[in-house]
């Protein structure tokens, strides 16, 4: 476990990838090597949020895994239970799937789908209320960290949601700390930096409830084998939020064994 006594979590964000072949190949190297040498949900909690159509097909590929991985949403439906609402996917729906966790608020929700405060509020609340764990995803621009407002623009992240959190769904939530300049960029905040923020958010969390301290908080931005066991080395860093190296078993599975193995 990472330096705490919170379980982590190593989340891959397939985001708009990959092609269905691509998939299954990925879901049966990634396999082999849970099967090879497999990691303990005790140890390391493994999740992929691939494309909502795609879904069901790798919830039913990783049935028989050694390890369990477990399937995520990317995104979830402001709107609640069904209804005549075309093209989305309500809370309500992921649940009846059997899909237990969900994605909200990334970064390029937030940027290029208007993901505003106020929806992602919508969305948390529908999430919780139907059962799901969100995965909240929290970060600052770069022009907010030169600025020197990182730490204040992640912690009313997390205020704004906190209004329609019921006091014992906080259970149910998992944050994602992703400063937006390390995204796909290949930057990676230094883990002294990481465990700062991450440090802030936990007393952020522990203000608005007790189960503060028992919470996940993610980091996510280029995490890669090469910088996984640092991340992991650090006391308020629970697990990780990967894109780009998920897309690719053998650095993933290297990424899920430096959390499970991290004392
Ligand atoms: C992400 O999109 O959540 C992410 C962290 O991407 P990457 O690992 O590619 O920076």
């Amino acid at each position: 476990m990472s330096g705490s006594t919170v379980t982590p979590w190593v989340i891959g964000n397939w985001k708009m990838n990959p092609v269905q072949a691509d998939a299954q190949q990925l879901i049966q190297e990634f396999k082999e090597l849970l099967q090879n040498n497999d990691i303990s949900e005790q140890a390391c909690r493994i999740g992929v949020a691939p494309v909502s159509i795609a879904l069901m097909n790798v919830k039913a590929a990783f049935e028989n895994a050694a390890s369990p991985v477990h399937t995520v949403a990317q995104d979830v439906s402001r709107i609640a239970g069904t209804g005549a609402y075309t093209g989305e996917v309500s809370a309500e729906l992921l649940k009846d799937s059997q899909i237990q966790l969900v994605l909200v608020g990334h970064s390029e929700r937030r940027e290029i789908f208007a993901d505003s405060p106020q929806i992602l509020c919508e969305k948390v609340k529908n999430a919780l209320n139907a059962g799901l764990t969100v995965v909240y995803c929290i970060g600052e621009s770069l022009e907010q960290r030169d600025a020197g407002q990182a730490e204040q623009v992640v912690l009313q992240q997390i205020c704004d949601i906190a209004p329609v959190v019921e006091a014992e769904q906080w259970k149910q939530i998992i944050v994602a700390y992703e400063p937006i300049w390390a995204i796909g960029t290949g930057k990676t905040a230094s883990p002294e930096d990481a465990q700062s923020m991450h440090a802030a958010i936990r007393e952020g969390l522990k203000q608005l409830t007790p189960y503060g301290q028992q919470m996940a908080i993610l980091y996510g931005g280029s995490v890669k084998p090469e910088n996984a066991v640092e991340l992991a080395a650090c006391p308020d860093i629970n697990g990780a939020l990967v894109g780009g190296a998920s897309l690719n078993a053998g650095s993933f599975y290297k990424i899920a064994q430096a959390f499970a193995e991290t004392e």
